[in-house]
């Protein structure tokens, strides 16, 4: 019977098929609801510089207190938010929201930190991106250095032209840039120098398996020594466990970002949070280096 099976089979995809796209369609209803809801915050993990233990900037991260399911992280939502363009007007939302944070730091009174926000593909697409930024760091009176913007490798490489003149435009303004998740996407080290950006993230899955594998650690030293070569400062992203921070800080890094040092944050403990004392602490460690 191996033909109703497979008979049944197709059904069942199809079904999934159909299923999928109606949540998919359910989802972007949401998600319109959301924007007019003000469902969306975010959340800051601070990035840690290697030579001080202190946090050297924010990363925002969105996150979406949906009325049922709970918070939701992008991983949930994001694809379908690109796919409908609903990124577009929820990424101002985000730029936002960052400056507001910034103004938070200023009033705290303390020394103010940057802040990196992601940007999708269809942000790249809007003509008047820049000038809309622009806009928001004025009307927040924020000096444009303390917003960084992140693209990831292969936004750039799949964007080549439209992410030169975006990066272009954004650099005169005084914004910093970075290249995000670098490692998973094609391009060469080479390709970098064209690019006018300032910091490079090596990917969480190098960061991974430092431990398991030489391979990861050959190529985060070696991606760390063309980067500064580069003159780019390197984040190590994904830092989880003393070992991995030791090498990461041991082979020259700039900074890192992890659950070791601390999760995202609501902006009320970001503000609280003082910097990573395990970083002082492990330069007069003496034991045994795991990952030498
Ligand atoms: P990303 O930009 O690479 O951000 C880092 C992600 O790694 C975050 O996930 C963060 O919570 C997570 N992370 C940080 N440290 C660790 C760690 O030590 N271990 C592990 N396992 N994970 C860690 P999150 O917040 O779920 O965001 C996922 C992705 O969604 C981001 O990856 C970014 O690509 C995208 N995203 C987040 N916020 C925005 C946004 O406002 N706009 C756009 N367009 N994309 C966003
Ligand atoms: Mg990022
Ligand atoms: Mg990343
Ligand atoms: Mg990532």
């Amino acid at each position: 019977d191996s033909k109703r099976a497979g008979k049944n089979q197709l059904s069942f995809y199809n079904m999934e098929m159909q299923e999928q796209a109606l949540l998919s369609i359910r989802l972007e209803e949401e998600l319109r609801q959301a924007i007019c809801r003000r469902e969306f915050f975010l959340v800051f993990q601070p990035i840690i510089s290697f030579s001080s233990g202190q946090v050297e900037k924010f990363e925002a991260l969105l996150r979406w207190h949906q009325p049922e399911r709970g918070i939701q992280s992008p991983g949930s939502f994001i694809g379908v938010a690109e796919l409908t363009g609903l990124i577009v007007p929820i990424g101002y939302g985000v730029i936002e929201a960052a400056c507001h944070f910034i103004r938070q730091q200023m009033q705290a009174g303390k020394t103010v930190k940057p802040v990196a926000v992601n940007l999708s593909v269809c942000q790249l697409r809007e003509a008047d991106f820049s000038n809309r930024v622009e806009a928001l760091l004025m009307h927040w009176d924020i000096p444009p250095g303390l917003l960084e913007l992140e693209i990831t490798e292969s936004m750039l490489m799949e964007n080549v032209d439209l992410a030169m003149t975006l990066i272009g435009h954004l650099k005169r303004l005084g914004i910093r840039l970075s290249i995000d998740d670098f490692g998973t996407g094609y391009s060469s080290l080479s390709q970098l120098r064209h690019f006018p950006v300032d910091i490079l993230k090596i990917d969480r899955s190098f960061v991974m398996d430092l431990e398991a594998s030489p391979v990861d650690r050959q190529m985060v030293e070696a991606i760390t020594a063309m980067v500064h070569k580069l003159g780019l400062k390197v984040v190590a992203e994904g830092i989880e466990t003393d070992a991995q921070m030791r090498f990461i800080k041991k082979i020259g890094c700039d900074y890192g970002q992890g659950f070791l040092f601390a999760r995202p944050l609501p902006p009320e403990q970001a503000l609280q949070y003082t910097g990573y004392a395990g970083l002082a602490l492990s330069e007069h460690t003496t034991h045994d280096d795991k990952l030498g």
